[in-house]
């Protein structure tokens, strides 16, 4: 399969480089030429297969022409070895419970599955050259990605995240794994982590020096393979009887997740509509409203794996509903605005639903989670159901889940054994040069 990018200047990739670039040289993201539409047989037939099979059916038809099938496989058996359920919180509204991966972060598919693919990459080509991830966080995604390569050889990550704006028990999950995982403390928001991480890629001197990688959700390798869990929440609603007029809810930040999805969908998916739930952070929401798009700086919020001001798979989903800009702008947002809705919450809000779902289902939201929900309490019309995506584990964001229900949320021995290390980090100011001659040291 071919890759091209979302800015159109850029040179055809294979998957190969699609995954080791991640961005394209001409700052694109790299979109599959392709979007296979899978058989209705499969649909017919997908309640009664497990997590892992249908996962492995969706891996084919993206990845099947790159990578050996007994390799992919083992990499989606290796990568989905946990439950993905979906749970009644009340009557017509599922959460689908992303997070029992080994951060309890939906991430933990992502990442796994590219630092699996990437070290297949890696042996095919038989070079023995180290190849460095950078990646940046607001939270999730460093823990995320840091356990998904940790121990996987041939491979260096660097964590960027912004000094004191993600929970203590996020920064355990990738400060204190040490190996081939180094911790780095930017004194800065998320989009300055975002912004020293883009201009590394494009630094010629830099990229002489070592070979650079992404793991962030731009990266094809770990934003594809979340369509695993829509085709297996769809699966297990239907078990149940309940996929008839499906509306999936999906808390979105940098819109990798809800865009795998979409994704899906375009694979003959049986999803009626879409909403992406927001924080505070408008941007997708007013795009919906205007059809315009107007990135702002980040605000920070309860919900802070969502705290992006200007998400960078927009720039996907504009390109797949533009069909690579063979529509206007009107026709697109047109189209977009037919399949998807949106919503915001301020964080006033978000407690309030997390308080009100607890007492009357006695369901423990975390704040991302909470936009999903109330999403669908907000718009689900008769006749409808919906699964909204829960997507971290309301331990990982305990102080505030804690402080706002008045309860004492249990740790899960996971994350409990992350919090016995040791931490280590490297601080950093956000100026690109000072990361630049850190990294030339290197
Ligand atoms: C990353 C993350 C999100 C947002 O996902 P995107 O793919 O960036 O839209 C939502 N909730 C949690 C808990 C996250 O970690």
């Amino acid at each position: 399969m071919n890759y091209y990018s979302t800015n159109g200047n850029a040179t055809i990739a294979d998957l190969h480089k699609a995954v080791v670039k991640g961005l394209a040289e001409d700052r694109g993201l790299y979109m599959p030429e392709e979007i296979k539409i899978l058989p209705k047989v499969f649909f017919g037939n997908i309640h009664e297969m497990s997590f892992q099979q249908i996962a492995y059916n969706v891996a084919s038809a993206f990845f099947g022409e790159d990578v050996d099938l007994d390799a992919l496989q083992d990499i989606v058996y290796d990568t989905l070895a946990f439950d993905c359920p979906v749970v009644k919180v009340k009557e017509n509204i599922y959460a689908l419970e992303l997070f029992h991966g080994p951060t309890l972060a939906f991430k933990d598919v992502g990442a796994r599955f590219m630092a699996r693919l990437l070290q297949y990459f890696i042996r095919m080509e038989g070079k023995g050259e180290q190849v460095n991830v950078l990646v940046a966080t607001s939270g999730d995604t460093g823990s995320a990605v840091a356990n998904g390569f940790l121990g996987v050889d041939g491979i260096h990550v660097y964590v960027l995240y912004p000094k004191g704006k993600v929970s203590p028990i996020q920064e355990c999950q990738f400060t204190t794994l040490g190996q081939n995982i180094t911790a780095i403390e930017v004194d800065g928001v998320f989009d300055d982590c975002q912004a020293l991480v883009k201009s590394a890629f494009m630094d010629a001197e830099l990229n002489q020096h070592m070979k650079l990688t992404s793991a962030n959700s731009i990266n094809v390798a770990r934003f594809l393979p979340q369509a695993f869990y829509y085709f297996n929440a769809y699966a297990r609603m239907k078990a149940l009887d309940k996929a008839d007029e499906l509306v999936m809810c999906v808390p979105s930040g940098n819109f990798g997740n809800i865009c795998s999805a979409l994704f899906g969908h375009q694979m003959g998916l049986p999803i009626k509509r879409f909403i992406a739930s927001n924080n505070a952070n408008d941007v997708f929401f007013n795009y919906l409203l205007t059809g315009k798009y107007s990135p702002k700086p980040s605000i920070q919020t309860l919900a802070n794996a969502m705290d992006v001001g200007d998400p960078s798979n927009f720039a996907r989903i504009i390109n797949l509903y533009s069909q690579n800009k063979k529509l206007t702008d009107e026709a697109t947002h047109h189209r977009i605005t037919n399949l998807i809705s949106g919503a915001t919450y301020k964080d006033e809000e978000i407690k309030q639903t997390m308080r009100q779902c607890y007492e009357e289902n006695g369901y423990i939201l975390d704040p991302h989670g909470a936009c999903g929900y109330q999403a669908l309490v907000d718009s689900l019309q008769p006749g409808e159901v919906g699964v909204f995506c829960e997507t971290a584990h309301p331990a990982k964001f305990k102080e505030k889940v804690d402080d706002i229900l008045g309860i004492d949320v249990e740790i899960p021995a996971r994350l409990r054994a992350f919090m016995e290390g040791e931490k280590q980090n490297v601080p950093m100011t956000k100026h690109f040069e000072d990361f630049k001659q850190y990294l030339l040291k290197q």
